[in-house]
């Protein structure tokens, strides 16, 4: 396996199917949301790289584990912690928190977010909750979404696309990208909550740590091995950018070094003799431990959507959604669609807005997509996750059966 953290650009598919290991069973195929797995039933299996979205779910349901990454940034991970000089942040995704307990006995499903805090803490991360991301994040699109719908209201003519779709999972914008590149102008303009974490890190952050940006190395912790391909997009420089523009002279760095999975984070903190089991809970040191509820439900199918919908209400009626569970978008169904009348206060009127959440997205993705292509779309808003159920069953989770990678 290449250990390495990630030069800009350099990843265009990190997962691999180990020959000597397949047995050409066809498992893989029924969870690719691309047709990326080839070769014939009973044969050796392999990737094509050019279709792979790097989503990981043919690698956590291969009953052989025969499918594998390539790229680990774990080694260079302990040789920063083991560095006085550099302050090395850990980025947490809220669907680590629910699953990484397995890996030390807990219950799956345990919710074990200040014992991983306190494990990390003790490791020598500094602690950046990407919840706290996820509600700039949500800020971000909601305001967008806003404003979208007003300019097209008003028949403005700089009006940006409708339906405005979600940009968080990096699996759905390389689908989007290579297969449907004629609705890019649809995808909301936000950075996901990872590479927002990875900016305001090494801008604001360096104040907090009171560091030169270059020396904080920011490690992301998320469910999924699609953020690897996402953290070494070569856009993703913008702290570096930023203080360019600020007079700084040094080589570019990424805004988010290093991506480890829920399964590399567990390999660590074992590596570290860290039982996560037995350590003692820890609240957090800086303001990028605190989160709203809205970060909170990002990881899983129609958490997205909710958010955004609480945060429209707010902006548009000047009060908070009376429920603030908006059940309609939850639950499991492939595509979810849901209506809210409100008066938008700026326009004087009604407005309906009409959302779609979809998740499983090789599956469901294709008539929402045709019906935007053809201009018959019903939705204002559409959300999409590649994975079935959300990030919570993510190509990074821990793997039954085989005993995950510990
Ligand atoms: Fe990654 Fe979540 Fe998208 Fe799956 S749904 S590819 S875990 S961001």
């Amino acid at each position: 396996m290449t250990v390495t953290t990630y030069q800009p650009g350099e990843i265009q598919g990190l997962i691999e199917i180990q020959a000597s290991k397949c047995k050409g069973c066809d498992a893989c195929l029924k969870f690719c949301p691309t047709n990326a797995i080839e070769g014939a039933s009973g044969a050796v299996h392999s990737i094509n790289k050019e279709k792979c979205l790097s989503c990981g779910q043919c690698l956590i349901n291969c009953p052989f584990g025969a499918i594998t990454e390539t790229h680990s940034a774990l080694k260079t991970v302990i040789e920063k912690l083991a560095n006085k000089d550099v302050k090395v942040v850990g980025i947490i995704a809220p669907a680590v928190r629910v699953a990484i307990g397995e890996e030390f006995g807990l219950s799956a499903g345990e919710l074990v977010t200040g014992k991983l805090y306190g494990a990390m803490n003790q490791a020598g991360f500094k602690i950046f909750d990407c919840n706290f991301a996820a509600d700039l994040t949500i800020m971000e699109e909601g305001s967008e979404f806003i404003h979208r719908l007003h300019a097209n209201v008003q028949e403005k003519s700089n009006a940006g696309a409708l339906p405005q779709f979600t940009s968080c999972c990096p699996g759905w914008v390389r689908y989007l990208e290579t297969n449907y590149p004629s609705l890019l102008p649809h995808l909301s303009t936000a950075k996901s909550p990872q590479q927002m974490a990875g900016t305001v890190a090494k801008t604001y952050g360096a104040k907090v740590y009171n560091m030169q940006p270059e020396n904080i190395f920011t490690v992301a912790v998320m469910p999924c091995t699609s953020k690897k391909l996402e953290a070494s997009r070569p856009e993703f420089n913008s702290a570096w950018k930023y203080h360019q523009d600020q007079g700084a002279n040094v080589p570019s760095y990424q805004d988010v070094d290093a991506v480890l999975t829920t399964r590399e984070m567990a390999q660590l903190l074992h590596l570290l003799d860290i039982d996560l089991a037995n350590t003692a809970e820890f609240e957090g040191d800086s303001l990028f431990s605190e989160y709203t509820g809205a970060g909170t439900i990002f990881g899983t199918t129609g958490g997205v959507m909710e958010a955004a919908l609480r945060t429209a209400h707010k902006v548009l009626t000047g009060e908070e959604m009376a429920k603030l569970e908006f059940e309609p978008v939850r639950g499991l169904a492939g595509v979810k669609a849901a209506s809210v009348t409100l008066f938008d206060k700026e326009l004087s009127q009604n407005v309906t807005l009409n959302v779609a959440v979809v998740h499983d997205m090789g599956n469901n993705v294709e008539p929402i997509l045709r019906d935007v292509m053809a201009g018959i779309s019903p939705y204002h808003f559409i959300e999409v996750m590649n994975c079935a159920g959300g990030c919570v069953n993510g190509g990074g989770q821990p793997i039954d059966g085989n005993g995950s990678s510990w």
